[in-house]
């Protein structure tokens, strides 16, 4: 099998070139791959990315039902599947980023020198090769969460490419490496379709390739830019280095944080002052930390533990992203906090 640090670059694949399934053209790419498509106007570009983690496959079930289909693009269409190697170790689809790797979509800034490095260095390579008129980055998550776009910056183009996919519109200024953050040819949004597995998931993200692929102009988006809901000040909330980490639905007197095992359902919405959320062990001290853009640590104005070791939210807040799987909880973060644009 091809190394996972060596883009390969792929042209007007013909459909019977991919495979019946999302599952056999991987297994054909065999390493991360930028495919290009020729579209109907080859001076402009839009590009997509996906498969950045090797556990989210909606996007790049979309991209191969797209490229099956055999349909000329309004432009050229740049797809860049990524962690192709990471998705197809056994279990399959099962790890977000090789064990002992650095995570891919942490890896944009810098620095470029590991394996993950190297293929980030490639993939922007490409897209600035490419020069597309927009970025899109499919991602899954893994909680109950409607789909919803992110960018890191608040205008027109933006909201209008994010509204090719989803409604919903999270400004993020955290600098933590994704590749959103490191694109500065394009307006590059990144989309979280849903859940890694749920076939509506995969049908937003095909949906969205779609209609982006199909569109003169991406101004052009029957998707109106008006109606989406916008929310912003992103807050990563993660459990403190050493503080062990469970979800269930009553406190596990073992270890230090019993997070609620189905706090995913309140993503997207306000949660009122005092929710329970979890339970904190009395040894385990103060067990979170909640980072602002400018670094600063707000989990004391978000949360509070009371006298029977309860982790309570303090004010209303919106939680996004919040995860049921412990093992993304402690790779990744436990949940975003967000605010609601007026
Ligand atoms: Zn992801």
């Amino acid at each position: 099998m091809r190394a996972d640090d060596e883009l390969r670059f792929l042209s007007n694949p013909l459909p019977s070139e991919l495979g019946a399934t999302a599952e056999e053209m991987l297994e054909r790419l065999q390493g991360p791959t930028a495919i290009r498509v020729t579209g109907r106007d080859p001076s402009r570009c839009r590009a997509v990315v996906t498969l950045l983690h090797g556990n989210e496959p909606s996007g790049s079930e979309a991209v191969h039902r797209w490229l099956r289909e055999g349909i000329e693009p309004a432009v050229d269409a740049l797809f860049i599947v990524a962690s192709v190697r990471t998705a197809l170790s056994e279990p399959r689809f099962s790890y977000r980023m090789l064990p002992g790797a650095r995570d891919l979509n942490r890896c944009f800034l810098g620095p470029f020198d590991d394996r993950p490095g190297k293929v980030a260095k490639e993939i922007l390579a490409a897209i600035v090769q490419a020069s597309p008129e927009c970025v899109v980055d499919i991602h899954n998550n893994t909680g109950h969460n409607p789909p919803y776009a992110i960018g890191t910056e608040i205008e027109a183009q933006r909201l209008g490419v994010a509204a090719i996919f989803a409604r919903r519109f999270i400004h993020s200024d955290l600098r933590i490496g994704s590749i959103m953050e490191a694109i500065d040819v394009a307006p590059c949004v990144t989309v979280e379709c849903g859940r890694s597995g749920d076939p509506a998931a995969a049908e937003t993200a095909y949906h969205g390739i779609s209609r982006l692929m199909r569109l003169d102009s991406i101004a052009d988006s029957d998707a109106p830019i008006d109606d989406i809901e916008i929310l912003e000040s992103m807050v990563r909330v993660r459990a403190l280095d050493g503080i062990e980490l469970t979800m269930s639905d009553a406190r596990n007197p073992d270890v230090d944080l019993t997070i609620s095992h189905d706090i995913d359902r309140h993503n997207f919405q306000l949660i009122e002052d005092d929710t329970v959320l979890g339970w904190v062990a009395p040894r385990a001290g103060w067990p979170l930390e909640a980072t602002d853009s400018g670094g600063d640590d707000r989990s004391r104005n978000l949360f509070a533990i009371d006298e029977s070791g309860r982790l309570r939210s303090r004010g209303s807040w919106i939680p996004i992203m919040m995860t049921t799987d412990p093992v993304i909880a402690r790779q990744d973060c436990l949940f975003y906090v967000v605010e609601r644009r007026l």
